[in-house]
């Protein structure tokens, strides 16, 4: 019985190359690099060419509707450049940076599984080069300014504390946070106000520097942040307490992408990292442009299922940025299917076809969606060691018998050998389809259409309900002149539906939008259904407590 590796121990196992190889790789003088050690290293925006993006290929690695076994996006995302790169394609792997939240709390890093992973696995998941501090210190700036700004009341816009929306972040999950009242202390402490802290990943300036296209555009982005209304109803921007150039200045390094590699020595470039329930769910709009200025083929992941992570990626990171993907590799296992089939998670690695057959009704409905955009989808099957010969080729054959392109994945178990299957059915895909993709929605038509648009369309909802505040607050965000954006809506990803218990293809369901957020530095409009958490907690037992480092400084423990 062989023992299974850990992801630590694989990733601890491997030769790294210094990253000025992995610079050669792409073509990059390694004067143009700025080290951060030997493994890792910035990436400056001029490398950046719009003649190559138009040329080079983007593939969308997104899922099935998450499930408590897992689907393995980031490891099928990483596996396949393996995979690509077998086969003679120069491909970069783009992706998130992790969150310390999740990675002390349930989920554990996000750098990829088994031999499918980016290295150095401990940086990368253990604040990495410092970008999220510094999204957090500009976030954290602006808080300090506009309540500084109530506090002096003579150089004072005449903010109403009681409408300011803007909270402090950090990069951590810590639920006693979440709601707090500040400025207590008399006099000297300020006005004290209901406030709270969000998770980094969750700031509007994480949303902001993943759009962002180069400094000037930062700071607008910035300066367009909402802040609040005065006491006589006049709305105040980022850019009404001047906060836009410190708060870009802070963001000078986190603004570029970050280069490591995978397992095989494949570039990685690594850059921003918002979630895609409350934001757009993927990495920088510059590591996308500069993966695609340096290499042929690029591979990133959306967060999420299909439904929240591709269909920003599309309507909003798409929409801004003029990319369009070539092919979107849908990843599915066996064992989630089940799962939306309705078999137990505790027998779930029991073969049941039967499970299988009812939760393919998920995957068919990402199927559907991807085609409502116009791309072509290949899904890849990602493999577990639990999989019975019978499911799998039941699944290939559903997959087939809808007109979809389908291979197995083995990238977790086996590297780039794993993966040369997926890679040619991507390259196939890829290199046949010439045109681009469709919006689902118009951003110009008005705020409830748009979001009914998607709900109806994507989800499968019957209709929508917008509560009281919802229709108070659209008639705010037009008021702003804002009703134009995008929308970029709060769901949970665990359903279709606004119903996490709602698993499998839910349909006809009523979707409630409870409020709206205004992100107007980002671009967007997020329209809130359901109790969705901008400061998770951690669990009774945190990840973090597995979690050491050793007398080398070997560290142990990361998952
Ligand atoms: P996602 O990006 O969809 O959240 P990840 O790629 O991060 O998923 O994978 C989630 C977890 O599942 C990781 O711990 C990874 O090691 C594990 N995993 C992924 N694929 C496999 C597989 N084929 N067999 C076993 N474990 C896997
Ligand atoms: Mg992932």
């Amino acid at each position: 019985n062989q023992e299974v590796k850990s992801d630590l121990e694989i990733a601890q196992s491997a030769q790294l190359k210094h990253v000025d190889e992995i610079a050669k790789v792409l073509g990059v003088d390694i004067d143009e690099l700025e080290h951060y050690g030997k493994y890792k290293a910035k990436l400056p925006l001029h490398l950046i060419d719009p003649e190559k993006i138009k040329k080079n290929k983007l593939i969308l690695v997104t899922a099935i509707t998450p499930t408590p076994p897992g689907e393995g996006k980031t490891t099928t995302s990483i596996g396949l450049t393996e995979g690509l790169n077998r086969i003679g394609k120069k491909t970069t792997v783009v992706l998130r940076e992790p969150s310390l939240g999740p990675v002390f709390g349930i989920k554990g890093g996000a750098a990829g599984g088994g031999y499918s992973q980016v290295v150095p696995m401990e940086d990368i998941n253990l604040h990495f080069t410092g970008d999220f501090s510094a999204i957090e210190k500009a976030n954290n700036l602006l808080a300090a300014l506009i309540d500084n700004n109530i506090y002096f009341q003579k150089e004072s816009l005449g903010i109403d504390p009681r409408t300011v929306k803007w909270k402090r972040v950090m990069d951590m999950n810590d639920r006693s946070l979440r709601s707090i009242i500040t400025g207590l202390g008399g006099r000297p402490g300020g006005n004290p106000r209901e406030a709270g802290f969000n998770i980094t990943a969750a700031s509007e300036i994480m949303a902001i520097l993943c759009l962002a296209e180069s400094f000037q555009d930062l700071k607008t982005k910035l300066g367009n942040i909402y802040v609040g209304d005065t006491y006589d109803n006049t709305p105040i921007y980022c850019r009404d307490l001047k906060a836009q150039g410190a708060m870009a200045a802070l963001l000078k390094d986190a603004i570029k992408p970050n280069l490591v590699q995978t397992l095989e020595g494949n570039p990685a470039i690594i850059h921003g990292g918002p979630f895609a329930n409350i934001a757009q769910g993927t990495n920088s709009v510059l590591a996308t442009k500069l993966g695609l200025s340096l290499s042929d083929y690029v591979v990133t992941e959306a967060g999420f299922g299909a439904d929240l992570g591709a269909e920003k990626f599309l309507d909003i990171k798409c929409g801004y940025s003029g990319l369009s993907p070539s092919a979107v590799v849908i990843v599915a296992t066996v064992r989630a299917l089940k799962y939306h089939g309705g078999q137990d998670l505790k027998t779930l690695t029991t073969p049941n076809l039967d499970a299988l057959k009812a939760g393919f009704a998920n995957l068919e409905k990402h199927l559907e969606n991807i085609a409502q955009f116009g791309l072509p989808a290949v899904v890849s099957i990602n493999r577990f060691s639990s999989d019975s010969d019978e499911e799998l080729a039941f699944l290939k054959q559903a997959c087939e018998s809808r007109g979809a392109k389908v291979a197995l994945s083995e990238g977790w178990a086996k590297g780039g050998e794993g993966t040369t299957d997926l890679a040619r059915a991507v390259v196939e895909t890829a290199e046949n389809f010439k045109g681009r993709y469709t919006p689902i929605y118009d951003w110009n038509s008005d705020i409830k259409t748009k979001v009914e648009t998607v709900a109806k369309k994507i989800y499968g909802a019957g209709s929508v309900v917008f509560q009281a505040k919802a229709l108070a607050d659209i008639k705010h965000i037009e008021g702003l002149g804002l009703g134009h954006l995008p929308i970029c809506i709060a769901k949970t990803q665990k359903s279709f539906s606004d119903n996490e218990a709602l698993i499998g293809r839910p349909s006809g369901f009523e979707l409630t939008v409870r409020e709206f957020e205004i992100a107007a530095g980002a671009g967007f409009l997020v329209p809130i259904t359901g109790a969705i958490m901008r400061l998770p907690g951690l669990p009774a037992v945190p990840a973090a407590l597995h979690i050491d480092i050793d007398d080398q400084g070997v560290i142990s423990g990361l998952s």
